[in-house]
């Protein structure tokens, strides 16, 4: 599971300090699907940095488990994230850029590495472009790749922000399937950062709404459509009646 318990991130200082997430408590269970929404600014991305230990936050605990790992770096915490704009390595080619994680962080052999790739490859149908680099491949591709070095590690939890906005209509629906697919076929506890209605409605288990970094409401994607716990929530994402 994933705890915070009153966590809080400011930045800056005096009058030019933001609080960019205030005071945020939240319970994630193991396997659970969790989707976050709010309005740009609203503190998404700065509340999945903290958990992944990308960032530290002002105040407050987060737990993984019952450990607290506020102390604990990004390769400590068996996170794996994707983000929007992949950020794959441009050098490197498809295979180096998913056993770049492993060699950094596991005691596997060069061998068992690359098997653990080939299969995470075939399973994301990109075998075929192990030797390729990223710029000679098309965007949903890219986002293949991306997933699939996520993957490849076994992480206890993924991190997801924003990861299909690149892509065409047709290929997020594509990849929303797939994603919903692996995350319930490998059981990893995954928090999906969205600013897509249908991916806010249709993927997760529930759905956490943000303003100015406060939460809003915590439900299933229809509790949050049908009983809006306020005015915003109403307005954001609400059933329009
Ligand atoms: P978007 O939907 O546009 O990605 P978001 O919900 O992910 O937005 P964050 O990126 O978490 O929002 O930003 C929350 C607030 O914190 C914003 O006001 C932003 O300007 C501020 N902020 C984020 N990172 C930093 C930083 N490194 N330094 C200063 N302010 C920051
Ligand atoms: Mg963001």
């Amino acid at each position: 599971s994933i705890t915070l318990d009153d966590v809080t991130k400011e930045f800056g200082d005096g009058g030019d300090a933001v609080v960019a997430v205030d005071d945020v408590s939240l319970d994630i269970e193991d396997g659970e699907f969790v989707v976050f929404v709010g309005p740009s600014g609203s503190g998404k991305s700065t509340l999945m940095r903290m958990v992944a230990g990308l960032e530290t936050q002002t105040d407050g605990d987060v737990y993984i488990g019952d450990q607290i790992v506020n102390q604990l770096g990004p390769r400590a915490r068996d996170i794996a994230m994707v983000f929007q704009n992949y950020a794959l390595y441009p050098n490197m080619t498809v295979e180096e850029n998913m056993s770049f994680g492993l060699k950094m962080s596991t005691e596997l052999s060069a061998d068992e590495i690359e098997a653990t790739v080939t299969e995470t490859a075939e399973m994301m149908g990109i075998e075929s472009l192990l030797d390729n680099t990223p710029g000679e491949l098309s965007g949903g591709q890219q986002q293949r790749v991306a997933l699939g070095r996520a993957i490849v590690r076994d992480p206890n939890v993924f991190l997801m922000d924003e990861p299909l906005s690149n892509l065409d209509a047709k290929l997020r629906t594509t990849m929303r399937t797939e994603i919903n697919r692996l995350q319930s076929d490998l059981g990893v506890t995954t928090l999906y950062v969205t600013h897509d209605q249908t991916e806010a409605m249709t993927m997760g288990d529930r759905l956490v709404v943000l303003n100015y970094g406060e939460l809003q409401q915590v439900g299933t994607p229809l509790a949050c459509f049908y009983r809006p716990a306020n005015r915003f929530v109403a307005g954001f994402i609400g059933s329009p009646s």
